[in-house]
């Protein structure tokens, strides 16, 4: 059972670094010649460099991770914790909760280090970021209490109740993602402009009524636009990074906008999430078997099963997870994408819609031309040439 569980924590390392090496080595493999490029020269240095230092940071700390797993698993630390914290005194609840609490704090500090190195080397050195140190210390502060107060309640509520208790852990983890998010970004209602004015004339003449359109002041961490769709039917809402109004011309944000009423119209969300609910109704059902097998828990030196090992051995099988999310979501999602670039270049016009395309590509320094794996396996979006073909085939 040990041996199962670190082969896959492995197994799921070793993949990452294959898609490390071949990010790496597409990125400075030259751009090809039958591919039209939208970039120019410092644009596309700047965008190779800022992927390139990304996804380095990214491989270390998903190795860091990785090897806290592995030393986790091999030396049985959940076990020996546990014991020594009863030894002192601690209840069975108590010893549990503080094992959990001191085991997270490793992977917490290399979530944070990566996050600094990102924000303050990568971002600041290419220009997108706009947090300060004490804004970022707030933003950790703020997630640590959060993780550590669902790691608590969590792992208690479960040597309680039992199965019950792990169904709970996903609704928890969901409700503090929306509470931490709300708590860092403020989101305001669109304000009277040439732009709403045309926003809601829009909507009318698309017969739509959105509940709300608001600005998210994206502004305050980095530079990178966005726009997204959000929520089903009467809850929905269109959400515009504040950066998109501000760096955009007003027909682009206009296009962009129209983009994100195409996955509206076409109910790309509710299409979108029913792998997400397969995939939480298996990860439930495994982590009930795990947190009940009496082999999986002697395996690792308990003689009942206990929830924080299974807590831990849970969060190894991450990488396969993401994997197969990733094929069941992705290409369904870059279906989408396209249909909502085509519906915006029928509204607003295929040159503006493939401007503003353009535009979020280059001040996002995306990548144009990812390697094939990516494409097929990891991209939410289509490449800017597909999307661009794509709307050159709308008729004019
Ligand atoms: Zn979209």
């Amino acid at each position: 059972m040990k041996f199962l569980f670190i082969l896959i924590l492995c197994l799921s390392w070793l993949f990452e670094f294959f898609l490390w090496r071949i990010r790496k080595r597409q990125l400075h493999r030259p751009f090809p010649e039958d591919l039209p490029d939208y970039f120019d020269s410092q644009t596309k240095d700047l965008s190779v460099s800022y992927q390139e230092k990304t996804g380095d940071l990214r491989l270390i700390h998903v190795s860091v991770n990785h090897v806290l797993l592995l030393a986790i698993m091999g030396f049985d630390l959940v076990f020996h914790l546990v014991q020594i914290f009863s030894r002192w005194g601690f209840q069975e609840e108590a010893a549990n909760v503080l094992a959990a609490f001191l085991l997270a704090i490793p992977f917490f500090v290399n979530g944070t280090v990566k996050s600094a190195k990102q924000v303050f080397s990568v971002n600041e050195k290419h220009g997108m970021n706009r947090t300060t140190p004490r804004k970022f210390l707030l933003d950790v502060l703020r997630s640590g209490f959060f993780l550590f107060l669902l790691l608590g309640v969590s792992t208690y509520f479960i040597i309680e109740g039992s199965s019950q208790g792990a169904s709970l852990v996903s609704l928890l983890y969901f409700i503090s993602l929306v509470i931490n998010q709300r708590l860092a970004f403020k989101m305001t209602p669109l304000p009277d402009s040439g732009l709403k004015t045309r926003i809601l004339q829009f909507c009318e003449d698309q017969h739509l009524r959105f509940r709300k359109i608001l600005v998210l002041n994206a502004s305050q961490r980095s530079g990178q636009v966005n726009a997204l769709f959000q929520g089903f039917g009467r809850w929905s809402r269109i959400v515009l990074f504040d950066t998109l109004i501000e760096k955009l011309p007003e027909d682009e944000v206009m296009a962009i906008f129209a983009h994100e009423v195409g996955h509206a119209k076409n109910r790309d969300q509710r299409k979108l999430i029913l792998p997400i609910i397969l995939l939480t109704i298996i990860s439930t059902i495994l982590y009930v078997s795990v947190s009940k097998s009496m082999s999986v828990a002697r395996a690792f030196g308990f003689p009942e099963p206990n929830p924080v090992l299974s807590f831990v051995l849970m969060f190894s099988l991450w990488t396969p997870f993401w994997i197969a999310l990733s094929i069941l979501r992705n290409p369904r999602s870059r279906r989408g994408e396209i249909r909502a670039d085509q519906f915006a270049a029928k509204e607003m016009g295929k040159a503006v819609t493939i401007d503003a395309l353009i535009a979020i590509t280059r001040t996002n320094l995306g990548v144009q031309n990812p390697h094939p794996v990516d494409e097929f396996l990891f991209s939410t979006h289509p490449p800017l040439h597909q999307r661009i073909q794509g709307i050159n085939k709308v008729p004019d």
